[in-house]
């Protein structure tokens, strides 16, 4: 006997035959167009409404506004401050019946800059940085970096900058200690080598010659950047200032099967996740797409996670399809949701293979990954969804023609980690973690596997449309 069809395997995407290889390199073009279209939170939320509004999304304030009942098949999106947007595309059956949500992130590690960044040291102009979330520090170091953001000026305008992406544009620079002169760094620990304070990015060296007192780099660089922008020093007080790795998504491998990317982390889940829904029309229950900001730092806040955004956003649709804003109601329809959370999850990686169990992690290829538990330790602080729920699901990936696999975040206690799923979790929903896997998380340029985003967006597209019922 050569195959015991009783034994489990996660197959190839790119051993199967037919049309499947040109689907997944079509796909991509236009993921890589987003990835390099948006590198900030805001970026993505103002890309998502702009594609949303061409397929007939309409604001959640004009249809309150409006005061209308709100029809099965109805599209409408909710953009919170600017830095996450929800889409909903109404069902035929009520809210109340529940939701199927996929809810994935949009921000992503990078450098802040704090409010008084800008000072002079030895006639060079430095700014300093603010990290923000997990990041290896000693990974930003040496590398070309952008800027992108918003300041506010006195006038309370804002003025939206961007420079480092163009091939024109200067880029701006975190430098790293010659090896000649590291003798006492390289004694040091790996996460003490480097410290927060030292990610200070070099921003000029020309002084003002017509200015007579101190600082005269400082002072070039303020003429610089309030000739172009109007802006002066305190206004950075009133900014979200953004550094992030300058370039453009490339392929990697010399068969182009893989992307490396800044921000893939989780604009993987959230390209197809956004994808997947544009695409929803007449769903049974009401499909709903989550792009949400500061999962990086835990979700807190009125753009994160578990900010009550999302419940407001339900309240107002509740009300408009019964008449009252009904707490029973929507209690009932986040008890009867189903949810994947949208995160991206850690691959095996041939260059660390000590980290994993290699029977229960993903490998690049081999499709989109289900994670039934995260956590750290003994699975503490994790969601770990029921095997009902993930039968569920299996079913309509395997419907669909979904490629899927399961992982784990790592071997037993060699550290872990989470996404969003606990917070609808909590809330009473079914949730699962449900990501494409990647190689080198968090790092300036992430690692992804194309045949893995298409999965990934096939897997988004039937569970959005999914009435299946258990
Ligand atoms: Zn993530």
């Amino acid at each position: 006997m050569e195959v015991n069809e009783h034994f489990n395997k996660f197959p190839n995407v790119w051993e199967q035959k037919g049309e499947l290889k040109e689907k997944i390199f079509d796909f991509s073009e236009g993921y890589k167009k987003f990835l390099d279209r948006c590198k900030t939170e805001r970026e993505c939320a103002a890309d998502i409404v702009a594609e949303a509004k061409k397929r007939g999304f309409v604001s959640l304030e004009e249809v309150v506004k409006a005061g209308k009942y709100i029809k099965a098949g109805q599209k409408i999106y909710a953009l919170n401050r600017d830095k996450s947007v929800i889409l909903f595309v109404i069902g035929e059956q009520k809210l109340e019946k529940g939701l199927r949500i996929v809810g994935a992130h949009i921000d992503s590690p990078r450098l802040d800059l704090k409010p008084c960044p800008l000072y002079e040291d030895t006639g060079i102009a430095l700014m300093k940085t603010h990290y923000y979330g997990g990041i290896r520090k000693y990974q930003w170091l040496s590398r070309p970096l952008a800027i992108h953001g918003v300041v506010f000026n006195e006038k309370g305008e804002k003025i939206e900058i961007c420079i480092g992406e163009d091939n024109d544009d200067p880029v701006l620079f975190i430098a790293d200690l010659l090896p000649h002169l590291a003798k006492d760094q390289r004694q040091k620990k790996l996460s003490e080598a480097i410290t927060g304070e030292g990610m200070n990015l070099l921003v000029g060296s020309i002084p003002d010659t017509d200015y007579e007192g101190q600082e005269k780099v400082k002072s070039n660089i303020m003429n610089l950047l309030h000739d172009k922008y109007g802006i002066k020093e305190i206004d950075f007080t009133t900014a979200e200032l953004e550094i992030v790795p300058a370039g453009m998504a490339r392929d990697v491998g010399f068969d182009r099967s893989m992307i490396a990317a800044y921000g893939q982390d989780d604009r993987v889940c959230s390209y197809t996740g956004v994808q997947a829904i544009l695409e929803v029309e007449n769903p049974k229950y009401t499909a709903v797409g989550m792009f949400m900001d500061k999962e990086e730092v835990g979700s807190q806040g009125n753009t994160g996670s578990e900010s009550m955004y999302f419940e407001a956003a339900l309240a107002e649709l509740i009300n408009l399809q019964e008449g009252t804003s009904g707490e029973l109601s929507k209690r009932r329809c986040i008890l009867s949701s189903k949810v994947l959370s949208a995160d991206v999850c850690a691959a095996f990686d041939p260059n660390y293979p000590e980290v994993s169990d290699k029977r229960n992690v993903s490998f690049i290829g081999h499709g989109v990954q289900m994670t039934k538990y995260t956590g750290s330790g003994g699975k503490y602080s994790c969601n770990d969804a029921n095997a009902e729920f993930v039968s569920h699901v299996r079913q309509i990936f395997d419907k669909n023609d979904v490629m899927w696999q399961v992982g784990e975040l790592g071997k037993v206690d060699q550290g872990g980690g989470g996404t969003i799923a606990y917070i609808l979790s909590n809330a009473g929903a079914d949730v699962i973690d449900c990501g494409t896997p990647m190689i080198g998380m968090h790092a300036p340029f992430e690692i992804v596997s194309k045949a893995d985003v298409y999965m990934t967006y096939k897997a988004y597209s039937a569970f959005l449309a999914s009435s299946f019922e258990r």
